[in-house]
């Protein structure tokens, strides 16, 4: 026996976390390769693998090697850039390489096993039944699984297979099977040239005309597809077709095309702007520097950043390259990608999670078989196997769903470095509001900062009102809405225009508080409040944390109180609102609630363009990255709602979702008026906002972010304990403390003590954590991890939970 392969094995425990040892089937010696996917033995079950290397000349002791059952693809999986970017992601985030290796392909590579049962040629049982005889021909005729079998001829054939099996007669084999395969359509093919079936289609035009039909159709397209053409493979026409010997029945792949998230945006190829021009050189520059090299392209909300982006990407197909474009939370924005994919048409695949797992493997392996060259995608799109990478776009590059929240917690922004590194390309990252860690990172002259301070055609920024909502109280306003506001709306309606209000809680009511004694009503699962929810005539109280829901109490359960009352609007009291004040406008609301259904998102927004909306009322979700020409005013109505989060990321969120928010006004013709309604009209992030003034807020942050040692001026890492019982997860995180601090020690790191999490108790389970601030993490990896492996596995078997988000964007 000669080569062993070095296999990954789909076993989650983190003792089993290195490379086995497995013995090369001689069909696949010589040709199978690192990245290939397989199926072995394992302990006394069977299972997936990777192969991470081979051994050719190695030649183990025969007896003890097992060898690879199946190889499941004929192309590895994984090319080699993306198996040492699974050691990147695994040195950076301290995952297991089974965690980084499945991170990076579609969940639909995931095989299980099927035992099939076949007759061994030679002389045949004595079949004793009509019954065993028809079973025997079945089996006689393909290898069969055994549930089919058993459904078709009841229990008998069960005890049957076992005689035989023992017997000698039959026998038993595994294979490996993926869940989600490829979609197969039965055509029909010519087996002769295109005028011997004309003429038999004239031939028999008369007396059989279902096969001159499908004769004719042969000799022009080559092929007809059964299942299109409604026509059964068994029909008769088709039959005698292939019995003449005029055609033959093949099975094709076909691919699974994703209509899901897809806005059919025609939008042509534009002339450059001169501030456009410029930051394409810049992005073409880049490229052609070979060096990996970062941009920065600061352009302001319509500004025009798309159409930089598509034509660095068409110079790079023109060069023969390949490029991925990620955009956060794809489902949000259906207009980029029917921007790229009406501009690039079959040479785009679009990756993300609203898609289904058939449609992602398809689209996934089109672009591993170079049939796409152009990615575009959320998070996970930045592992697609795109070869002569050139170009990486990293669109609203400030948001948080780059950074994955489960193991492993990579992020894309670094990865997408990464991947522009190892290929010699480039990576523009793309936004209005660049992040804190961006503007450190070109000050320090890491990136390249461009550009576009303003907005095609020189279009006017919206302007801009802020309301004291204090002042509103003091004067004994009540309402959710101030003049300001009320005028705003009014006027963008009846000049048959198209407002949108942002209010970035859902739901009726924040929380109901009781008027007797002020308590709130509480999750029983979780330490937060529940929200009041009305719709449809209902109410009724839901946490947003675990969901959980339940009837508004009559009386307080605490005072025994009669009356509770809701406090902190929510989107469901303001379309309550702007029905009672306006019956005859049509509003839309749009939020978590109104748009779990698959397509609820892309219908909405196509509302929206068509013009069937009046006013468009939502959550952060149309706040962002839409680009709805006929908007010309925008309210806020609580611009303090983020602010008051305990997250030293709040002002920057703030001074982001608001410029967002204002950007979506005036981005057409029409100009944009926006109106803010605040209790804290002199926040800075606010001020600056409303001024569009990018440099004033980035000064007053840094400084903050400097004085209290926050990123970008360091990275922080957050162990996280929970467990049902609150002094086991209390315990496992003072544990990790005192192992780490016995490891590190500043200036290398500074470790916080052990406190619980921001919601003390979600989902029955008490959370406490550590936070610890570091400058360089090739300082204090091995800590963290022989710390974190002292703590996690006894927590395992404890029943509880542990994570460690390094590089972590919260605490
Ligand atoms: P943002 O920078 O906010 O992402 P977009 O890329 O959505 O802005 O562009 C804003 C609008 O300007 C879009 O409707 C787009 O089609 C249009 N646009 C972009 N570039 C040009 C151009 N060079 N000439 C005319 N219109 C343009
Ligand atoms: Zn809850």
């Amino acid at each position: 026996m000669a080569g062993v392969a070095h296999v990954i094995v789909d076993v989650r425990t983190r003792q089993l976390d290195r490379p086995f040892d497995y013995a090369i089937p001689p069909r696949w010696q010589g040709r199978l390769a690192p990245g290939h996917r397989v199926y072995v033995p394992f302990g006394r079950q069977y299972c997936q693998g990777y192969v991470l290397s081979i051994d050719e000349t190695a030649s183990g002791p025969a007896k003890t090697l097992k060898p690879i059952l199946a190889v499941l693809d004929e192309i590895p999986l994984f090319t080699p850039e993306l198996l040492q970017l699974h050691e990147f992601v695994r040195d950076r985030t301290l995952c297991t390489h089974l965690e980084a290796l499945q991170s990076m392909i579609p969940g639909a590579y995931r095989a299980h096993s099927v035992r099939r049962y076949r007759a061994v040629p030679g002389d045949p049982p004595a079949l004793l039944s009509a019954a065993a005889e028809r079973l025997w021909q079945e089996l006689a005729a393909r290898p069969q699984a055994f549930e089919p079998l058993v459904r078709k001829f009841g229990p008998d054939a069960a005890l049957l297979l076992e005689l035989w099996l023992s017997s000698g007669h039959v026998e038993e084999r595994v294979e490996a099977e993926d869940a989600v395969r490829a979609q197969v359509v039965t055509v029909l093919v010519p087996s002769a040239d295109a005028q011997t079936l004309q003429a038999a289609a004239a031939a028999r035009a008369r007396r059989a005309k279902k096969q001159a039909v499908l004769l004719t159709a042969l000799a022009r397209d080559k092929e007809v597809r059964l299942r299109e053409a409604g026509i059964r493979p068994s029909d008769p026409a088709v039959q005698a077709l292939v019995e003449q010997g005029l055609a033959v029945l093949q099975q094709q792949e076909v691919y699974r095309a994703p209509v899901a998230a897809a806005l059919r945006e025609h939008q042509p190829k534009r002339e450059l702007t001169p501030a456009q021009a410029a930051a394409l050189r810049a992005i073409l520059q880049a490229m052609a520097a070979a060096a990996g090299q970062g941009v920065v392209l600061h352009g302001v909300t319509g500004s025009g950043k798309t159409e930089v982006y598509l034509q660095a990407i068409e110079a790079c197909l023109a060069e023969g390259g390949g490029a991925i474009a990620l955009v956060p939370e794809i489902a949000l924005t259906p207009q980029m990608v029917g921007r790229f994919t009406s501009r690039f048409g079959q040479r785009v695949a679009v990756l993300h999670s609203g898609l289904s797992a058939g449609e992602r493997r398809d689209e996934w392996l089109r672009v591993r078989r170079g049939e796409a060259r152009v990615v575009v995608g959320a998070r996970s799109a930045i592992f697609a196997p795109v070869e002569q990478l050139r170009l990486v776009v990293v669109d609203e590059a400030h948001e948080s769903s780059y950074k994955q929240e489960e193991r492993p917690h990579y992020d894309a922004r670094e990865i997408a470095g990464w991947r522009a590194r190892h290929n010699h390309a480039a990576v523009v990252y793309g936004s209005a509001t660049p992040s804190m860690e961006l503007l450190h990172a070109a000050e320090q002259g890491k990136l390249t900062w461009v550009s576009m301070p303003f907005r095609i055609e020189n279009r006017p920024m919206p302007a801009v009102t802020i309301v004291d909502m204090r002042e509103a109280l003091r004067q004994g306003s009540r309402g959710l809405f101030s003049e300001a506001l009320i005028h705003g709306l009014e006027a963008a309606v009846e000049q048959g225009q198209q407002a949108l209000l942002f209010l970035n809680r859902r739901g009726y009511a924040a929380f109901v508080l009781c008027r007797g004694c002020g308590e709130s009503v509480q999750c029983p699962n979780c330490d937060i409040s529940l929200t009041l929810h009305r719709h449809g005539g209902e109410e009724w109280l839901q946490c947003h944390y675990c969901e959980y829901r339940q009837a508004v109490p009559e009386v307080c359960e605490r005072c025994g109180e009669p009356a509770v009352r809701p406090f902190g609007v929510g989107t469901q009291q303001v379309e309550h609102a702007l029905h009672e004040r306006w019956p005859h406008w049509r509003v839309l609301r749009m939020d978590v609630d109104t748009t779990r259904r698959k397509g609820a998102h892309r219908e909405a927004v196509e509302r929206v363009l068509n013009g069937e909306v009046d006013v468009l009322l939502g959550t952060q979700m149309i706040a962002k990255g839409l680009d709805f020409p006929n908007v010309s005013f925008v309210g806020v109505i609580a611009a303090d709602t983020m602010l008051n989060l305990p997250d030293f990321r709040a002002a920057e969120r703030t001074f982001s979702l608001l410029t967002q928010v204002i950007g979506r006004a005036g981005r057409a013709e029409i100009a944009g008026q926006t109106v803010i309604q605040t209790y804290r009209p002199d926040h800075y992030a606010i001020q600056a906002a409303a001024r569009h003034d990018f440099a004033a807020f980035y000064q007053t942050e840094q400084a903050y972010r400097q004085a209290f040692q926050y990123p970008p001026y360091c990275e922080l890492a957050v162990f996280f304990a929970s467990h049902e019982q609150e002094s086991y997860a209390r315990g496992a995180a003072a544990r990790f403390e005192r192992e780490l601090r016995r490891l590190v020690a500043a200036p290398d790191a500074v470790v916080l003590p052990a406190a619980p999490s921001g919601i003390r108790r979600a989902k029955g389970q008490y959370r406490f954590q550590v936070v610890v601030k570091y400058s360089q993490w090739n300082r204090v990896k091995n800590a963290f991890a022989s710390s974190y492996a002292a703590v996690s596995e006894r927590m395992r078997k404890l029943g509880g939970s542990c994570s460690l988000d390094v590089n972590a964007l919260h605490i």
